[in-house]
């Protein structure tokens, strides 16, 4: 049997603003839902344990892979991140529009695993605007930001191998953009979905 519902795979360099965007299409529409990771990475000021991530040991980061509880997982800057899976399996059985907000490796695991899948890549509007904003504000830590660029680079590389890129250029052209193209998408599943 086929899931209703649509999972959609956001990635794009940290500090491009997709968690913003990511906000914004939650207000929009009650049919979409973002799945809450677990990490092993530090929480921020600001992280809110149970609704920004899953803060967990190591060592229960392992025992969730030994006990196939991740859809996918990947390192990034020397921390865990995984997907619950169970969550994200039930509300596709509901009919609802599922965002993972992951990075590339986790990307390709799902494109793998369930083709259905799209990849939408949000890019920024060019380099600079990236590293300026990866060195002030974004993560609020000084957590790797070197890393964080370098990986960011790394990243932007993978984007002609989603299925969607978006420019974050302006906010609101951007949600606009996305949420665009996640009704298109889920226009295609209902068509042949009888
Ligand atoms: P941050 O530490 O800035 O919250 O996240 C770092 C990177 O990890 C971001 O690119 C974010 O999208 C990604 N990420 C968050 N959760 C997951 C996850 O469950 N799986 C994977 N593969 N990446 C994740």
């Amino acid at each position: 049997m086929r899931n209703k519902g649509v999972l959609f795979v956001i990635s794009g360099p940290s500090g491009v603003g997709k968690g913003t965007i990511v906000k914004e299409l939650l207000k929009r529409d009650e049919s979409i839902v973002v799945s809450i990771s677990a990490t092993t990475r530090q929480p921020r000021e600001t992280d809110v344990d149970g609704k920004d991530y899953f803060f967990i040991t190591d060592e229960k980061f392992k025992s969730m892979i030994e006990n196939g509880e991740f859809l996918e997982y990947a390192e990034y800057v020397s921390s865990s991140y995984g997907t619950p899976k169970a969550t994200v399996l039930s509300w596709l059985y509901e009919g609802k529009t599922v965002i993972l907000e992951i990075e590339t490796v986790g990307a390709f695991q799902i494109r793998e695993k369930m083709p259905e899948a799209k990849l939408l890549f949000i890019m920024p509007p060019s380099i600079e605007v990236l590293v300026k904003r990866l060195t002030h504000a974004d993560t609020g830590t000084r957590d790797n930001i070197d890393d964080r660029i370098q990986k960011a680079l790394d990243e932007i590389k993978k984007a002609p191998s989603y299925d969607y890129i978006v420019v974050n250029d302006d906010l609101e052209r951007a949600v606009e953009e996305t949420y665009k193209i996640i009704e298109s998408v889920r226009k295609d599943y209902g068509s042949d979905d009888n």
